[in-house]
């Protein structure tokens, strides 16, 4: 553990030394309000690093991730450290989960992610970030994430770079004005953070005291059904506002002269659980149960 520690905090040294080096401004420590945030943020004190901290409001969050980010701002506020939120905006305009979804005329799903580009993908632009990435999310996140990351829209440009690697002269001499991040705890293990977390004290998110795994976006399609069917059980208001979304998106279908095959934001809410119940096929169901 020891070790691992060790190396996040070399990489957050060498992350703030990159960002006062091509962009002339301190590292940014993003924060979701979750638990890797919160180590980042740790370390980041033990670094001794110049930082600042910033967080996107993604409106999905449950009120105790909004409470738990403004307390631990608050406690960084007094230790003189830039905290910002960013609110969400689209097209120049706020923006909410709810207003998005009627706006994007369909759900956002697992693949068509289009809330995380503008609810929480928002921020640090041309800048250097830190983000609480690990390998142990996902076998995406193996595959294509690192330690150092050059981000661009172009997949060509994108660099992807592990500790001490021979292509970080490349990295660090391209002048592309591009997002540069540094994921000081990719390679910590869920008991990592754990162990960290309890080692060190660190005040958490209380959702996870009451056995979230995931603290992120209330009912997010990448998450799992049971989970996301959990979430809707103790957050029932954000249940309400996804189908009246859904029924305003639907409005916005029929008004643009598009098919839409769910009559009511229900329907449509049903689809996005993935109970793929169609207009229509009940019927079928219960006539072949009949048979
Ligand atoms: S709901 Fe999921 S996909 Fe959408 S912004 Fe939140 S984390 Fe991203």
């Amino acid at each position: 553990m020891m070790d691992k520690e060790c190396a996040a905090i070399e990489r957050l040294r060498v992350g703030a030394e990159m960002s006062e080096t091509y962009y002339e401004q301190p590292l940014i420590i993003t924060t979701s309000g979750g638990k890797d945030s919160d180590v980042c943020l740790h370390l980041a004190q033990a670094a001794g690093i110049n930082y600042e901290v910033q967080h996107n409001h993604t409106t999905a969050d449950a009120p105790e991730t909004v409470r738990h980010v403004r307390e631990t701002f608050r406690k960084l506020e007094e230790k003189e450290i830039k905290c910002t939120i960013n609110w969400p905006t689209y097209k120049g305009q706020p923006v909410t989960m709810w207003s998005l979804i009627p706006q994007k005329l369909m759900p956002p799903t697992r693949v068509v992610r289009y809330c995380c580009d503008v609810l929480k993908e928002q921020g640090g632009k041309n800048r250097m970030i830190c983000t609480g990435v690990r390998w142990a999310e996902s076998t995406a996140r193996k595959n294509n994430r690192a330690a150092f990351e050059r981000l661009h829209r172009d997949r060509e440009k994108r660099m992807l770079l592990s500790d001490n690697d021979d292509k970080r002269r490349l990295f660090e001499n391209c002048q592309l004005k591009a997002k540069r991040v540094v994921n000081p705890i990719i390679d910590w293990t869920d008991e990592d953070v754990w162990a960290y977390i309890e080692s060190e004290h660190i005040q958490m998110n209380p959702l996870y005291c009451e056995g979230q795994h995931r603290v992120g976006c209330i009912g997010c399609p990448v998450a799992g059904r049971k989970g996301r069917e959990l979430e809707f059980a103790r957050w029932p208001t954000y249940k309400g506002a996804y189908i009246r979304a859904f029924d305003r998106m639907i409005e916005g279908r029929k008004a643009r002269g598009l098919e839409t095959e769910w009559q009511t934001g229900t329907d449509a809410f049903d689809w996005w659980m993935g109970y793929d119940v169609l207009p229509g096929q009940m019927d079928f169901d219960e006539v072949m149960n009949d048979g």
